[in-house]
């Protein structure tokens, strides 16, 4: 093979635009990760709001429970006063202010009840106008990274289509075998490289000396070289 040095040159290329585009590949799949956790966030704001509201209307509830409550105690106590008014003796009498005591401080422990409720209600009705306030501010915190992260996805997108291209061309000017060949060595090494440049007789992929008579015979570059010790193909790099 004449052009052995140019298809190496090409192999090396190709290698370059592959390793670009798996950099590209990572960055566009944090970016996505990133997209989805920012989402989580929010979603776990408006689950807190809607946790808070929902107590809200149980209170509300049992407030609204406590007025009708009271309102029949009201009535009760008022029918028993009536009746005083025509009772005929001592006793009954005794017995009807009991029954108006007894009216009474049960209504009074409903009140205090109420109160609790309205105290607990304000609460959470401020609790729920800061999350809220929160939940604006973050989102539109978010909003702006969302848009800086879609934009960086496009850009990312746009530089990958070509890079795409780029290895499409690229892997057309080298010879098929030569192209198994690389793909091969690449797939034994992911993440790695598959053509690794030797400076001063050694294998820059796995950092072990080449044999003498290996390492002359790259200088004719007229033949493919693997190297003995990583299986990488092998080309001469002076500087
Ligand atoms: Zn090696």
């Amino acid at each position: 093979m004449e052009d052995m040095k140019e298809q190496i040159d090409m192999l090396v290329k190709l290698q370059g635009v592959e390793t670009e585009i798996g950099s590209i590949q990572s960055i566009l799949n944090d970016a996505h990760r990133k997209l989805e956790t920012l989402d989580a966030g929010l979603v776990e704001f408006e689950r807190t709001i809607e946790e808070q509201e929902a107590i809200l209307e149980e209170l509300k509830k049992k407030y609204r429970d406590y007025e009708s409550d009271t309102r029949i105690n009201l009535d009760r106590e008022k029918k028993t006063q009536a009746k005083l008014r025509s009772v005929k003796t001592n006793r009954e009498y005794q017995s009807l202010l009991k029954e108006i005591e007894e009216e009474k401080a049960k209504n009074s422990k409903i009140e205090d009840k109420m109160i609790e409720c309205l105290d607990r209600m304000d609460e959470i009705e401020k609790n729920i106008a800061k999350k809220k306030d929160e939940y604006v501010q973050a989102s539109n915190s978010i909003m702006k990274e969302k848009e800086k992260i879609k934009q960086e996805l496009e850009e990312g997108g746009i530089r990958l289509s070509k890079l795409d291209k780029d290895r499409e061309n690229v892997s057309r000017m080298i010879n098929p075998e030569l192209l198994k060949k690389y793909l091969i060595i690449k797939k034994q090494n992911p993440g790695g490289l598959a053509v690794v440049p030797v400076k001063n007789a050694l294998c820059h992929g796995c950092n072990v000396i080449l044999p003498p008579q290996l390492y002359n015979e790259l200088f004719h570059c007229d033949s493919l070289k693997f190297c003995p010790n990583c299986q990488r193909i092998i080309y001469l790099k002076d500087s």
